[in-house]
């Protein structure tokens, strides 16, 4: 089975873990900084926390954020259900704003109207979460406008996106942003198995998500509430969790992250290739936007004539490991049981009624493209 994603693991990366295993503290030691330091170097982030997974990092990019009680956090449905959760753990409501048909990612002019309406009901979010879907940024200059004249706090919801660039600048650089998350989950630009990191150009902000992360203790006498007792020293000023990334995990996603441009390079010249072969078949492609600046974290087409679920099934059978992205968010019994209804997101739903993920990934060979193509043009012709 050719899978829709998968990581690429060399030897480079199985030494320098093994190298922390050998010699060095396996948490806590100097991997993280360096990791940090790089993730910095990479995006233009003036400062980068890792936690554990992207989940824990949106979790307490929103505790950054004053997310709390009563608060309102919007985002999109066409997302990992992480994306809406993390609002849910700060005990704050969620609501969804519409997709755009043709980038699939968060619609401006929905978003202009909702903003214009939740004004005059006094109900503004706190919190505007944006997903790159695919890897294609947002317009995030746009966004940002709309949202500072509101006084919402941005932050970008990266999993899929770093590597990618928007107006020249890498994904991550947080120009137009609070806050960005980024995941290392096998399946995304780069892994450390589990991981994640919150980037940040502002200090208050990374102040309080590394707080967050590491119990809500710190051993900075400024930060302190009353004079430190001596050098063993330090004071939980926050309830805060373990969202910690490992050395053993920071010393693989560092290794990682040098090959991120040649990873993205190869997941480009596969987009590209998928443009070219299978344009003059049913289905709607990614944006044509997309193919400036996306990570292509995932290709996904619209069918526009066929039915899904057995076009799926008959590329299965014949080892194509398509699959989906993603079941709108608002549709899962979780959100239903808090409210939401089919019909609420008509472009979301209506996308993923015909999405379909192909095969796309770093290492993914000509022959393996070459036989997800031949299985396409068979199904769909
Ligand atoms: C993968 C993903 C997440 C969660 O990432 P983890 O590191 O697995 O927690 C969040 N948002 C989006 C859009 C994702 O694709």
């Amino acid at each position: 089975m050719i899978p829709y994603g998968k990581h690429s693991i060399d030897d480079a990366d199985v030494e320098s873990v093994v190298d922390v295993l050998r010699n060095q503290f396996l948490t806590q030691g100097s991997v993280v900084p360096r990791f940090e330091q790089a993730l910095c170097d990479y995006t233009g982030a003036n400062y980068a926390i890792a936690v554990n997974s992207a989940t824990s990092g949106l979790h307490i990019a929103c505790l950054a954020a004053g997310v709390g009680q009563g608060d309102l956090v919007w985002t999109v449905a066409n997302s990992f259900v992480a994306s809406a959760n993390c609002a849910r753990f700060c005990g704050a409501d969620v609501d969804f704003v519409d997709i755009n048909p043709l980038t699939r990612n968060i619609d401006i002019a929905c978003l202009e109207q909702k903003l214009r309406q939740a004004q005059q009901n006094n109900r503004l979010p706190k919190v505007l979460i944006v997903v790159h879907f695919a890897g294609l940024s947002c317009d995030m200059q746009l966004i940002r406008q709309l949202t500072q004249s509101y006084g919402i706090v941005l932050i970008e919801d990266a999993a899929h996106a770093l590597g990618g660039d928007y107006l020249g600048q890498k994904i991550g650089s947080c120009q137009f942003s609070d806050m960005t998350v980024l995941s290392f989950h096998p399946v995304k630009s780069i892994t450390s198995a589990e991981g994640g990191a919150v980037l940040t150009n502002k200090a208050e902000y990374a102040t309080s998500v590394s707080l967050f992360a590491k119990h809500g203790i710190t051993r900075d006498p400024a930060l302190m509430v009353s004079p430190s007792d001596g050098p063993w020293y330090y004071q939980q000023i926050e309830l805060g969790y373990n969202y910690r990334l490992s050395d053993v995990h920071a010393a693989l996603g560092l290794s990682q992250l040098q090959k991120l441009d040649q990873f993205i390079g190869q997941r480009r010249l596969l987009a590209e290739r998928y443009r070219q072969t299978i344009a003059t078949l049913p289905l709607l492609l990614p944006s044509e936007e997309s193919y400036m600046s996306s990570a292509w974290h995932l290709y996904m087409v619209e069918l526009t004539q066929h039915d899904r679920l057995s076009v799926y099934q008959q590329l299965h059978n014949k080892g194509i490991g398509v699959n989906v992205h993603y079941i709108p968010i608002h549709l899962q019994p979780y959100y239903q049981n808090l409210g939401f209804r089919k019909g609420y997101l008509p472009n979301t739903e209506h996308y993923y009624q015909q999405a379909l993920t192909l095969p796309l990934f770093p290492s993914m060979t000509e022959e393996e493209q070459t036989t997800v193509i031949a299985a396409l043009n068979e199904v769909l012709l």
